[in-house]
């Protein structure tokens, strides 16, 4: 690389840099997978924290299946003591 490019290249990071900068006021790190959210990666306040659209769509599919979650682990609940009577006869 030529020593042209190489200053060239350090002032475009540089210039990176001074625009993410400029941009904190309206970033944010998601709390849950730590990426940094804006324009691109939509994200939400929840209390204090922020979260991005990614995790909240896996924490609605979550809570979507909390019932069927909960549900079966009832019956491994029930399996257990099923065994356990078992064992103790
Ligand atoms: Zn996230």
């Amino acid at each position: 690389m030529k020593q042209e490019d190489l200053i060239r290249n350090i002032v475009e990071s540089m210039k990176m840099d001074l625009y993410v900068e400029a941009k904190i006021p309206e970033m944010h790190v998601c709390f849950l997978c730590g990426r940094i959210g804006y324009k691109n990666l939509p994200m939400k306040k929840i209390g204090e924290k922020w979260i991005c659209i990614d995790c909240l769509r896996e924490l609605k599919e979550t809570l979507d299946s909390l019932e069927e979650w909960e549900q079966e682990l009832a019956l491994q609940k029930e399996f257990k003591k099923d065994l356990e009577k078992g064992f103790n006869r």
